[in-house]
């Protein structure tokens, strides 16, 4: 059986993630989607609430499932006794930076972790959270990036009721 993990920070989920977890499923029999609990960033959204809005956005593909992880990478997916991490691509700027960790990944693994990139859709190729979250943060229009619940929830923390 062929699994994959998408870790990321998902603060929130956007339709960019999403996109990439709908053809990664598609590719893969199962994938896990895993919210990494990063202390070196303070994060919007917990990762309970991350996780929450995951499940919810990825209900209707039964071969995805959500979960969160501390630490190494590379440790998560041994635990878990899978060998190939999802990564997206917007830009050659994503690229230097996956690159790097993607080598870090695979070498400090022992080449037990391999990288597949999944480049982006066109019409998600500009998003971001930073983006999502800095135009809600000025009360802006977020439709056209993330599913309407997730965007009211957006609002709410930023203390805008829409
Ligand atoms: P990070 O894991 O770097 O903190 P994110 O949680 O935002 O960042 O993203 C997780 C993964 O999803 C990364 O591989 C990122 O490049 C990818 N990604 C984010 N937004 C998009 C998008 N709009 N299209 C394709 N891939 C994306």
């Amino acid at each position: 059986m062929r699994a994959a993990i998408y870790p990321g920070s998902f603060d929130p989920v956007t339709y960019g993630h999403l996109d990439i977890i709908r053809r990664a499923s598609s590719i893969f029999d199962e994938l896990t989607v895993s919210v990494l609990n990063n202390n070196t960033k303070t994060p919007l959204f917990s990762v309970e609430e991350r996780v929450r809005m995951l499940e919810e956005a990825t209900k209707d593909l039964p071969n995805v499932t959500v979960d969160s992880f501390s630490g190494l990478l590379i440790d998560y997916a041994d635990r878990k006794g899978i060998h190939v991490a999802i990564r997206g691509l917007r830009a050659i700027t994503d690229f230097e930076y996956e690159l790097q960790i993607a080598q870090t990944n695979r070498k400090f693994s022992d080449g037990n972790l391999d990288t597949v990139f999944l480049t982006t859709s066109l019409e998600y190729a500009y998003l971001s959270s930073s983006t999502v979250k800095e135009i809600a943060s000025f009360n802006g229009d977020i439709s056209k990036c993330v599913p309407d619940f997730v965007a009211g929830l957006i609002y709410e923390k930023y203390g805008f009721s829409r």
